[in-house]
């Protein structure tokens, strides 16, 4: 069955009172971003609480859904059949034609809920609900009422110049739309759990950039690419990321030199953290996020974290702390980031890792071990703002 348009519904911004009109006007320019990557033309509009997405010419209907399912803040797509508010005889007739369409085996059980925008319609909701109702009963003999279970919930609305039909709604991607609520910087690495961590931050409407810390010639060019390949699958979600690659090689190199080397990662991280929050500050960013998550390496144990976490003053937002591994993969999985995230190359960590890393540093002594640092370290920061790659990545 071919359809015209699309309704869209959203959810939570319906909450957000006098500054509804914000996340609408978002929303809208976020659903019009990802159709400039569909074949076709369409129009993107704005109505009473939700949003039409019309074909002006044709196109891929299954390419339409796929991308406004990566738009958040959507929460159900509805492909709807519009036809004209040209009396209920007529309106009878389409309602007929369209269940044919939708539903061609013509042996379930439904329920007509009818709405009305425009209140001077000659019939009111419950009027018009049992008189559609009995001209499907009499239309199609095996199809049943059900008005608490129905296998289709068939709607009609009225609105002002026009009547929606529709039966089918498809789960968008919920949260709220990107840019409303101001921008992060990801610490990306190339690995499973940061990309699901910006993801998780860009759905609850924030902006997202990135920073990716390489260590050439330890981690290969390879090993940067999977990361702006990465960095292009969230942005399918959020639009543009701004990834940074920044030359960690003589930070880590130094820090292998001089520091106890069961504390390496727990120093390198710190760098990391440091640099991250410069780039933050730089960029307008107004956090840090991470994809740490309790316990699940040496380096993330309560007091590994806690050290970490000490060098930064801007909040560090660290979405999937209380994650299992396979609650992450599965979202991974969902978001399509997973194939990616495996591929074998090197990271910066695992090259510089030692063999028995310390699961329970004390900050002092951490600070202690870092002074050892003092007098090469400031002219090693400078080259590696110095080094700062900036990539844009954007959708596919
Ligand atoms: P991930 O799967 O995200 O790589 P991980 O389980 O491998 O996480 P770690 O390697 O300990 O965990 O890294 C913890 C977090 O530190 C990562 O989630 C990421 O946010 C950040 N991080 C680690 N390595 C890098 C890197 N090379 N560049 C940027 N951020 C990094
Ligand atoms: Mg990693």
């Amino acid at each position: 069955m071919k359809f015209q348009s699309f309704l869209i519904k959203y959810g939570e911004i319906a909450l957000k009172g006098s500054n509804r009109h914000i996340f609408e006007d978002a929303l809208l320019s976020k659903i019009k971003y990802a159709l400039k990557h569909a074949d076709g033309e369409f129009e993107v509009t704005k109505s009473v609480g939700r949003m039409y997405v019309e074909g002006l010419t044709d196109f891929d209907s299954d390419e339409v859904v796929g991308l406004l399912q990566k738009v958040f803040g959507i929460t159900k797509i509805c492909p709807v059949i519009r036809v004209p508010d040209d009396g209920f005889e007529n309106l009878k007739g389409y309602v007929l034609d369209y269940v044919k369409n939708a539903h061609p085996e013509l042996n379930f059980t439904f329920k007509v809920d009818c709405r009305r925008t425009r209140k001077n319609y000659p019939l009111d909701s419950q009027e018009m609900n049992a008189l559609l109702g009995e001209v499907i009963l009499d239309t199609y003999p095996n199809v049943r009422v059900d008005v608490h279970h129905p296998d289709v919930l068939l709607r009609v609305e009225v609105r002002e110049h026009f009547i929606n039909i529709y039966s089918q709604e498809i789960d968008g991607a919920y949260g709220m739309p990107v840019g409303t609520a101001g921008k992060a910087m990801l610490l990306l690495s190339g690995g499973i759990d940061s990309p699901v961590a910006g993801w998780m931050t860009a759905k609850r409407g924030v902006n997202i950039d990135a920073v990716y810390f390489h260590a050439p010639p330890y981690t290969s060019e390879r090993a940067k690419q999977k990361v702006v390949d990465l960095a292009k699958i969230i942005a399918r979600y959020t639009g543009k990321i701004h990834l940074h690659v920044i030359n960690f090689t003589d930070i880590q190199m130094a820090i292998y030199e001089k520091c106890p080397h069961d504390e390496l990662t727990v120093i390198m991280r710190r760098y990391m953290m440091k640099i991250a929050q410069k780039l933050a500050e730089d960029s307008g960013c107004q956090a840090l996020v991470t994809g740490e998550s309790i316990g699940q390496v040496a380096s993330q144990t309560m007091p590994a974290l806690c050290c970490t976490n000490a060098v930064c003053t801007m909040p560090v937002f660290r979405p999937l702390i209380a994650f299992d591994k396979q609650d992450i993969v599965d979202i991974s999985l969902k978001i399509d980031t997973y194939e990616t995230s495996i591929l074998p190359y090197e990271d910066c960590c695992t090259i510089f890792v030692a063999k028995h890393p310390v699961t329970h540093p004390r900050l002092d002594v951490i600070e202690k071990s870092e002074r050892k640092l003092d007098d090469v370290i400031e002219p090693l920061m400078a080259a590696a703002f110095e080094s700062d790659e900036v990539i844009v990545c954007e959708q596919y």
